[in-house]
């Protein structure tokens, strides 16, 4: 496995690639990896592609007030887990490689970042789809690789590849969760030993919200209501939002009918946490 800090290094690498009659899958992350990152390479490697990492936290998506500075950074032990899951080439650029001058260009899609966490987090998903497009011209990808736990992410990026023609397929892969339910995210060391245990609320809500689906509930409104009433019942997260939206383009929706998804985001003290569930009506 290679590392690389520098673009132009990774843009030789994967031109030999290509050479060779390789084909160029990318899976984007800022690290401190999981095995919800490692599955996005276990099905990026499913291709025959040379797969490509990207480790970068990148300033652009943090708001001033949030976790940019603190947010968890460890190459040696990212570099170990990459390697042992099949990644051929990291790419962990400094700030300064890929923002060298003040940046003045960005990426923006219009209105899907609008609601959701791009309600709560000004300026975020301006953020991720300016350095995906960077990374994207970087790396030439054919296939990329998201995670469904950021579902509106997923959406935001297949809007964005297909506006602006990017000759790369958009792959989603479903959540991973850790055995108890939590979905996995870098940011669950934050969580102290309570917390921890009081965030199970958050898949616990999705699967009381799926009974009700399932038992013949449709009306949006009454499942997000019942949702926050169960999570203020039984913890003492603090509700940023939960809300049932279209799977296809997030519109909101009052009666729940084909592919709908609940997003949550909750705070356990100063860690946001979010999860979903997409869930096919009739
Ligand atoms: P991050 O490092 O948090 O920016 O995540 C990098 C990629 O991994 C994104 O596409 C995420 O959606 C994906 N990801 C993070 N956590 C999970 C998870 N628990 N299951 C599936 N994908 C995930």
């Amino acid at each position: 496995m290679i590392i690389c800090k520098k673009i132009s290094a990774v843009r030789d690498i994967v031109k030999e690639q290509r050479g060779q009659g390789r084909s160029i899958a990318l899976v984007p992350t800022m690290g401190y990896l999981h095995e919800g990152h490692l599955t996005l390479v276990e099905e990026a490697r499913k291709s025959g592609a040379f797969v490509v990492m990207s480790i970068f936290v990148n300033p652009l998506q943090f708001g001033p007030n949030e976790d940019f500075a603190r947010y968890p950074r460890d190459l040696e032990r990212d570099a170990k887990k990459a390697e042992g899951a099949g990644v051929d080439l990291i790419f962990n650029p400094e700030v300064e490689e890929m923002y060298p001058a003040k940046n003045l260009t960005h990426v923006e899609v219009d209105e899907l970042g609008d609601s959701l966490c791009g309600a709560s987090r000004p300026g975020h998903f301006r953020g991720v789809t300016t350095v995906v497009s960077k990374l994207f011209h970087i790396v030439q990808p054919d296939r990329a690789y998201f995670g469904q736990k950021d579902y509106q992410q997923y959406l935001i990026i297949c809007q964005m590849v297909k506006d602006l023609n990017f000759p790369i397929e958009v792959i989603g892969v479903p959540i991973v969760r850790e055995e108890d339910g939590l979905a996995l995210s870098s940011r669950n060391i934050y969580l102290s030993p309570e917390q921890r245990a009081e965030a199970l609320v958050l898949q616990r809500s999705l699967g009381e919200a799926e009974n009700w689906f399932r038992q013949g509930e449709r009306s949006a409104l009454t499942i997000e209501e019942r949702i926050k009433e169960l999570i203020r019942n039984e913890s003492s997260g603090e509700i940023d939002y939960v809300e049932i939206r279209s799977a296809e383009n997030l519109h909101r929706v009052e009666q729940i009918e084909g592919k709908i998804f609940i997003a949550l985001a909750v705070r356990f003290g100063s860690t946001r946490l979010i999860d979903n569930k997409v869930l096919e009506g009739m």
